[in-house]
């Protein structure tokens, strides 16, 4: 197993709209294996595959406390959602040090495939509607922020100009002008 190192908003893989999985095989369950390595070194409760640098529609979610419950979900969709909503307060592996309230639907309920193509369908509350949500919108290319309001994401205006400071200087260090 490998700890990948995770991508860092704005990476433009973190805008891009990822490709639903076509072949259930060895190297989709070793890529399954080595994002949950990643997340748990990370200590995030989930990652996206466009995290680790490949925009496809794959997520990987342990929200237990004692990181034993690994649940993988494969091009998943959101099929419903409840009209209650509730507000979280989220992060991201890939805005660190950012953390802001955002507001969703308290309930929602999941198709998915598992590692071997099998459909499942899950019915999500809590933490865990709210970190598949925040996950699912990582394949479609939404970082969290994206659904703040102007004036909050004044607030973190600072710390996204310091991320982008870091991937700037990151580039220019792997590609010297
Ligand atoms: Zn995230």
């Amino acid at each position: 197993m490998t700890v990948l190192p995770i991508v860092i908003y704005p990476n433009p893989v973190l805008a891009q709209k990822c490709s639903p999985i076509t072949v259930f095989d060895e190297q989709l369950a070793t890529l399954a294996k080595d994002m949950a390595e990643s997340m748990y070194a990370a200590k995030g409760i989930g990652l996206a595959a466009p995290q680790i640098g490949k925009p496809l529609c794959l997520i990987t979610i342990d929200i237990s406390e004692e990181k034993n419950d690994l649940m993988v979900f494969v091009n998943p969709k959101i099929i419903a959602r409840s009209e209650e909503t509730e507000e979280f307060e989220e992060g991201c592996l890939s805005l660190p040090g950012i953390w802001d309230k955002v507001k969703r639907p308290a309930e929602v309920t999941v198709q998915a495939q598992d590692l071997h193509g099998n459909s499942f369908e899950k019915q999500c509350t809590g933490l865990l509607a709210v970190c598949i949500q925040h996950e699912i919108d990582h394949l479609d290319g939404t970082v969290f922020i994206d659904h703040l309001s102007r004036l909050k994401k004044e607030r973190d205006k600072a710390k996204l100009r310091k991320l982008r400071l870091a991937a700037k200087k990151e580039a220019e260090k792997n590609h010297p002008a």
